[in-house]
């Protein structure tokens, strides 16, 4: 039998039983994954699952679209997909795709990744004039043997890959750009809400796999060529199967410094719960960052238990859930200020 013949019988199988399973919380064993000899004590956890999580208000809809593949025993990758997906569509929306507030030279340009639980990820930055970025991202991911392509290279490659060529500047965002080179100040606000909210979603799917997508315009009147966090596998998303995922939302530079989201994974591996280790890793940005009180950076995080949590530097981020347990609705994060 072949591999992927062998992998299909065997989703299946779990698939069946992942569905049955769907109203209940299955007790993990460890056989079933290899901790640290420190994590024995973890043997009988309970499992919630599936679970989506995601930033922000928006992250409400695109949990919307990764439930129905999670629901129907979809894959976690599948599912983060098509959850940002949402987003990148939505017009209204105006630091994701399609609407995305432009840069200073008044250019929308887009950057995503993805990872999914075997460690396979992708990424691209500084895309210009495709609507889902996150899609170019995953076919970076399975059709090429890179993880990252940027700017023209990444757009002849969407363009080779049959992705049709958008319009992403909408009349709002353009107006908008308008006003802010009218205005005096052309300085970049650093902690405005309005122009900092990336989407960035984990999926832990019937299977206990988990993946994460993260797809933004990146910070609105950016430099012509900059690249934010979002990209940046590691500083805007991180997936360690064996763990649990992070992304990322803020001003990116800092999260950068100190590659925010693999620390989160990290801060887990150690044992920490989802917001522990998301509080953590918030302290180490604050502590790499002398401007911290002028800028906001969160995160938000999900382990392979099923569990969630968030924290921030600046009130007012909070972040969308849906599960079993909990019917699509919106958390606070705690903050640190
Ligand atoms: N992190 C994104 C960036 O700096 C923006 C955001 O999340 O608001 O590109």
């Amino acid at each position: 039998m072949s591999k992927k013949r062998r992998d299909f019988l065997k989703a299946t199988a779990i698939g069946a039983v992942g569905i049955t399973a769907l109203g209940c919380q299955e007790k993990k064993h460890d056989h079933e994954h290899h901790h640290g000899h420190n994590h024995t004590h973890e043997d009988d956890r309970e499992v919630t699952k599936p679970v989506v999580i995601s930033t922000w208000n928006h992250g409400l809809a695109a949990n919307e679209g990764a439930w129905q593949v999670l629901s129907s025993a979809g894959s976690a990758l599948n599912a983060v997909e098509a959850g940002v997906r949402i987003t990148e569509s939505d017009p209204t929306g105006q630091s994701v795709g399609i609407g995305g507030r432009p840069d200073m030279s008044g250019e929308v340009t887009l950057d995503a990744c993805i990872m999914n639980h075997k460690g396979d990820c992708g990424s691209v930055a500084y895309l210009k004039g495709i609507e889902h970025p996150i899609s170019v991202a995953r076919k970076v991911m399975e059709e090429t043997p890179h993880v990252m392509l940027v700017g023209d290279g990444a757009k002849e490659f969407a363009l080779r890959k049959g992705f049709p060529e958008v319009n992403l500047l909408t009349e709002k965002s353009k107006q908008d750009w308008e006003d802010w080179k009218a205005s005096e100040r052309k300085v970049l606000p650093k902690i405005n809400v309005e122009n900092h909210d990336t989407i960035g979603l984990l999926a832990l799917d019937v299977y206990g796999n988990l993946s994460g997508a993260c797809t933004t315009s990146g910070a609105a009147w950016k430099m012509k060529g900059r690249v934010g966090d979002s990209p940046i596998i590691g500083a805007g998303l991180y997936v360690d199967n064996e763990v649990g995922g992070a992304t990322a939302t803020g001003w990116g530079e800092a999260v950068i410094r100190a590659v925010g989201c693999f620390l989160v994974v990290e801060f887990m591996r150690q044992g920490n719960s989802p917001q522990e280790a998301c509080r953590l890793a918030v302290e180490r940005v604050i502590s790499k960052n002398p401007d911290w009180k002028d800028i906001q950076v969160g995160f938000i995080a999900l382990n392979k238990y099923g569990e969630h949590g968030a924290y921030c530097i600046q009130p007012g981020f909070d972040y969308a859930v849906k599960s079993r347990l909990v019917q699509n609705e919106m958390i606070k994060s705690e903050s640190r200020v």
